[in-house]
């Protein structure tokens, strides 16, 4: 699973272009599927029916990461850019990136001014995106417009996905090709000749940018219950406001409540019972911080009771996310647990059990 995190790093999908990443998932998911079907806005849906009735349940995780597009060609060959997603403006500087044009992936780098200009440069000052420029090594627009490269274009980090220490992996969009790669391998391990019920495997799309792509699912899917896979941020590194509350490599978050979702009391049971019988660990995720698809998801249309299992990982949406390979490899053991232990809807209803 771990060499299919790093196939999907190297499969752009920047917010509104997740063509490539969505025909990758297709071609690999129509083998063994019951159904697998692309809805107008590019979500891809998975459908994979148990052998036994049951509840339907959808499994979110989202093809796209953040990134950037081109918005002007300036006469000196920079080019200035927008966000796809959100980004912290200080650490934008000097980083690789690639434009993705019709006609190929073309290296760049976010320009920044050089340190021996600092003594003639305020050093307080953070450059906003809007001051920053990327150099792709032209001379003028002209030969940024031979390169292929247009108004629209999207752009990416360039980070390849790299393993480090004896645990650990680095890289760029592991939020959320890491949900991605849980979801895909979940669904290729279980037998379904066992599972009660049907699962919804949604590829969602546009989730960096308002969650749109699950917003679009959930109108059109009959769900019982509805579960997201997404990293999280963690808050153990030593700044001040890290309060140690999640932390890499003790197991998946389970979502109790982030700013989109107070998660419902029956779902986040159910993980945390199915964890905890089969031996997974977790951590309890109360961080307000963060949205995900299942926000929009427990939403539609009367309402679906709904949590997250939630990959940690640091530096988020830098281009240098690093999360812990084992907690990447229980989050898909959680969500193989849920799946095979949901028996009715009635078990994930608003007074279950209360
Ligand atoms: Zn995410």
């Amino acid at each position: 699973m771990n060499k299919l995190l790093a196939d999907l790093v190297a499969i752009p999908g920047p917010c509104g272009f997740e063509h490539q990443m969505i025909r990758y998932l297709y071609n690999r998911m129509l083998p063994i599927a019951d159904e697998c079907r692309i809805d107008g806005i590019g979500n891809l849906i998975v459908t994979k029916k148990g052998a036994y009735d049951g509840p339907s349940l959808i499994v979110s995780a989202h093809t796209d990461e953040v990134g950037f597009i081109v918005k002007k060609i300036e006469p000196n060959g920079l080019i200035r850019f927008e966000k796809l997603g959100g980004h912290d403006d200080r650490i934008l500087l000097s980083e690789p990136v690639i434009v993705h044009t019709e006609q190929g992936a073309l290296p760049g780098v976010i320009g920044t001014i050089s340190c021996h200009m600092l003594k003639i440069d305020n050093p307080e000052l953070v450059r906003k995106f809007s001051e920053l420029y990327i150099d792709v090594g032209a001379a003028d627009a002209d030969e940024v417009a031979q390169m292929g490269i247009r108004v629209g274009d999207p752009i990416t980090w360039a980070t390849p996905y790299r393993e480090m220490g004896a645990n650990r992996a680095y890289g760029h969009g592991f939020d959320d090709k890491c949900g991605c790669a849980v979801l895909v391998k979940a669904l290729e391990e279980l037998d379904f000749s066992k599972v009660h019920g049907t699962v919804y495997g949604v590829f969602s799309v546009q989730e960096e940018v308002g969650l749109r792509g699950a917003k679009v699912a959930g109108q059109q899917l009959d769900a019982d219950v509805a579960l997201a896979v997404d990293t999280t941020a963690v808050s153990d590194t030593f700044e001040a406001m890290m309060d140690d509350t999640l932390e890499l490599g003790r197991g998946p978050g389970v979502k109790v409540m982030d700013f989109s979702l107070t998660a419902s009391l029956a779902v986040r049971k159910k993980l945390e019972s199915v964890a905890r019988s089969y031996g997974i660990p977790y951590q309890l995720e109360v961080f307000a911080g963060i949205g995900t698809d299942a926000g929009e998801l427990h939403m539609a249309k009367s309402g679906i009771p709904s949590s997250v299992i939630s990959v940690p990982s640091r530096y988020a949406h830098s281009s240098v996310e690093t999360i812990d390979l084992r907690d990447f490899y229980y989050s898909k053991e959680l969500l193989k647990a849920f799946i095979m232990e949901m028996r009715t809807k009635e078990e994930f209803s608003f007074l279950y059990n209360m």
